[in-house]
């Protein structure tokens, strides 16, 4: 569906297979919640079929239009990956066609070094077919969420321990990276709604940003007003409320073409993960470096990623904090504070996330994901992407 944010689906100057063809059920046991379909099936479409017979992903991106073929690539994680892992912990198999014409299947018990490099693969190891998907019974469409505004890095730390070891399967925040407050912000937590008498919606009428936006809209100045705003509103509040699942999960499929908001040149967005022995201090050098960069980004999302550990080989969460910031491509400077950024996190012992990546170096890489050499071994020969030529090359 290229709906990642870097190069890791481009492959420049060779073909690109597309998947949608591949967009069959082939079974769904509404009794055990295992769903087998291949692998250009969006998470939006088996939500579909599988919401009114009250199962939901387990868990899930922040927007739904990406093939299962693309979440299992980059094993992605959602709010709840304290409690659910990665979408790779899922996968109770799948199909994969390698360039040399055999079809193989691979499980965790099957075919088991192919079935980890390939969850978290970043499609290098061929073309995922199908996927036998675990799925997860929940009450309804709706959940009961809460918002928690915090002032500093500390209350956030101290709502993300409370939050997870408590009974808040999904939880997030969004954080002020740019007013001189910088790190505070509002906490989101939600559980599945009980209250099953809410009909189930699934579609609606969105807005669209129908025109690139002006560079000039995107100013450190609109974007800290647009900050301001934003934790003024959601503070002030009510802190409680009952909401659809599409407004939980993917606020953003809800604006059509929203990327255009940046503009012609366009936006990167800067996603790492830090462990937990460096997270409070790094993420405070992080806030502090943007604040004093004058580039201006949106709210960040930050989440702390719990212990179930992957499958995959290369799978980016690990026990720890995230956090991600889009950042309007401003050329020269907003490289050079990327620049800045990597060295914080490689001193933390962090990474960045290849599914929101256009530009980190290649020792970042190699040395944030250390198993990187046994996927190249593992890597069909004739596959390839922009991503993986830049990285392991
Ligand atoms: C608004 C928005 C919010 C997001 N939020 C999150 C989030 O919260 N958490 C998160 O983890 N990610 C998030 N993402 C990223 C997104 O979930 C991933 O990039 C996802 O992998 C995209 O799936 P896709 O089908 O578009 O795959 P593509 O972007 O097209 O491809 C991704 C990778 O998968 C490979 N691939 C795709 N299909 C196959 C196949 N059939 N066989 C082998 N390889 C394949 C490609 O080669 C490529 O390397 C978000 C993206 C957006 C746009």
């Amino acid at each position: 569906m290229g709906r990642s944010y870097g190069d890791v689906a481009l492959n420049s100057g060779g073909t690109l297979i597309s998947t949608r063809a591949l967009d069959r059920f082939v079974a769904f046991d509404r009794e055990s919640g295992i769903l087998e379909a291949e692998a250009g099936v969006t998470l939006e479409e088996v939500i579909r079929i599988a919401l009114p017979h009250g199962w939901f992903l387990p868990t899930t991106p922040g927007t739904k239009h990406v093939s299962l073929g693309g979440a299992v690539a980059n094993d992605v994680h959602g709010k709840n990956h304290h409690r659910a892992g990665t979408f790779g912990c899922w996968v109770h198999g799948l199909e994969l066609a390698r360039s040399d014409g055999s079809l193989q299947t691979c499980a965790p018990d099957v075919n088991e070094e192919l079935f980890r490099a390939t969850i978290g693969g970043l499609g290098m190891t061929g073309l995922i077919t199908r996927v036998s998907l675990q799925l997860v019974k929940v009450p309804g469409a709706f959940l009961d969420s809460e918002d928690i505004a915090f002032s500093d890095l500390d209350e956030f730390f101290e709502l993300t321990a409370q939050s997870d070891a408590g009974d808040w399967e999904h939880t997030v925040a969004w954080m002020d990276c740019v007013s001189a407050r910088a790190g505070r912000g509002i906490f989101t937590r939600a559980n599945w709604s009980r209250d099953t008498a809410r009909p189930l919606r699934l579609g609606g009428i969105k807005p669209s940003m129908p025109v690139d936006a002006p560079s000039f809209l995107l100013n450190r100045l609109s974007v800290k007003a647009f900050n301001e705003l934003y934790f003024r509103v959601k503070a002030a509040r009510t802190r409680r409320s009952r909401i659809h699942f599409n407004a939980c999960f993917y606020p953003l499929d809800g604006i059509r073409h929203w990327n255009r908001l940046y503009g012609r040149s366009g936006f990167y967005q800067y996603q790492c993960v830090l462990p937990r022995t460096a997270q409070r201090e790094a993420l405070r050098t992080l806030l502090r470096e943007i604040a004093e960069s004058g580039q201006p980004s949106f709210l960040a999302v930050v989440k702390g990623f719990g212990d179930r550990s992957s499958p995959g080989l290369l799978s980016f969460p690990f026990p720890g904090t995230h956090i991600a910031l889009d950042f309007p491509n401003r050329g020269v400077s907003t490289q050079s504070l990327f620049e800045r950024l990597d060295a914080i996190v490689a001193a933390a012992g962090g990474r960045l996330y290849p599914a929101k990546d256009g530009r980190m170096p290649s020792d970042l890489f190699r040395t944030g994901f250390p198993q990187w050499a046994k996927l190249n071994s593992l890597k069909d020969p004739h596959v390839q992407s922009d991503f993986w030529r830049r990285v392991a090359g």
